[in-house]
């Protein structure tokens, strides 16, 4: 069967994914605000968060060792498109602070920064 340029690009940036880690740029992460949103806080710690474009609604919560990261620090770098849960953690260091719980578009995103 012959290939598409889009199957070409897709095993590429697999390939890529394995090669490289995450560095903790952040890069993927600073224009997430237009996807995502925060609808309401639930507790101290809990939020329901809604994909912009669906209209599909999941609840998030903070990584207990990151609450205070999120608390302290209300954005990242003042970036308007910036998704909320984004922070930074020293030089330049990118932190997702509900990485536990964080949305499954970030749970399937492939990195494919090299
Ligand atoms: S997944 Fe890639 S773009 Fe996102 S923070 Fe990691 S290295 Fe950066
Ligand atoms: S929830 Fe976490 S992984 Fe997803 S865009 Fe926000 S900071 Fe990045």
């Amino acid at each position: 069967m012959k290939s598409s340029g889009t199957d070409y690009c897709i095993i590429w940036v697999q390939v890529n994914s394995i090669a490289s880690p995450c560095r903790q740029c952040g890069h993927c992460c600073r224009s997430m605000g237009d996807v995502l949103g925060i609808v309401e806080q639930l507790n101290d710690h809990k939020y329901r968060i809604q994909y912009l474009i669906t209209g599909i609604e999941q609840i998030v919560s903070l990584d207990p060792d990151k609450q205070n990261l999120f608390q302290e620090h209300p954005n990242y770098n003042h970036q308007p498109l910036v998704c909320p849960f984004l922070r930074e953690r020293g030089e330049g260091i990118a932190v997702c602070t509900v990485y536990q719980s964080r949305p499954e578009i970030c749970q399937i995103y492939t990195c494919s920064k090299s």
